[in-house]
This record gives C-alpha cells, structure tokens and sequence, in this order.
C-alpha cells in the first residue's frame, strides 16, 4: 500500500478582538512602525492567535521595530511577531525575515484596515489567513 504524504494545510486563526487590537496599536504608533508579540498556540500547521504582548524594550521608528529578546521569558505561548509598515507594501523586508521570531509574522500595512493585514512564514511565503 502507498501512503501519500500530505501536504501540510497551514493556516492562521486571528480572534476579531486582536485584530482590532492590532489595528489600533498601528494606528496609535504610526507614523512609527508597531511592534508586538502574538499568542495562542500552534499545532498541525494550524496557529491560533488569542492574545497580544507588548514587548519589553521595543524600540520603533519609521522603517523600523524590534526588542531585545533576550529579556523575554521562556514562553511555549508565544507564537510570532506582529509589526506594521507604515510605509509600502505588508510584504516582508529582508531585515523582517532574518529577525524571524515564532512561527508566524504578521504584518499590518497603512492605513491599517480589517484587509491590510498579511500571515507569512519565515521564508517569506504567504499563509492563509482567517479572522474569527
Ligand atoms: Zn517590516
């Protein structure tokens, strides 16, 4: 008998209430980038995002965000990074891919509406994304 391997169906479930969440983060740091660690949990390729962490240290500014994580605590909860781009596309810059955090990386683009918001991996590839 031949098992086929199963393509890997990768998804990511973002609650409407984060969302808002981010969305406003955006709008309060803008023109600044937002920075911002997601949590929830992830299995079989399916990552729930329930609950946002503003993380200690962040740093921003108009093309760029990020924080030190060596002052994050060991946290199996943490599943990726949310920033924004308040300038250009939500594609991700090269800086974004090699500072890769998690599983995930989400990225809101201007002017921070339900649809400007985009899931990708760390090779930069786009992953499905749902709002519940
Ligand atoms: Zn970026």
């Amino acid at each position: 008998m031949l098992f086929k391997k199963k393509k890997l169906e990768r998804q990511i479930s973002l609650q409407k209430k984060v969302l808002d969440s981010i969305l406003s983060y955006c709008l309060m740091k803008h023109p600044n980038e937002a920075i911002l660690i997601l949590k929830g949990n992830s299995k079989h390729g399916h990552v729930l995002i329930d609950g946002l962490v503003i993380p200690p240290f962040n740093y921003s500014g108009p093309t760029f965000a990020g924080f030190p994580q060596s002052f994050l605590p060991f946290d199996m909860s943490y599943v990726g990074i949310v920033h924004s781009h308040p300038t250009g596309s939500a594609n991700p810059s090269l800086t974004d891919l090699h500072n890769f955090f998690g599983v995930v990386s989400l990225i809101v683009q201007y002017p921070y509406g339900d649809d400007d918001i985009f899931a990708w991996d760390s090779s930069g590839s786009l992953i499905k994304l749902v709002i519940l």
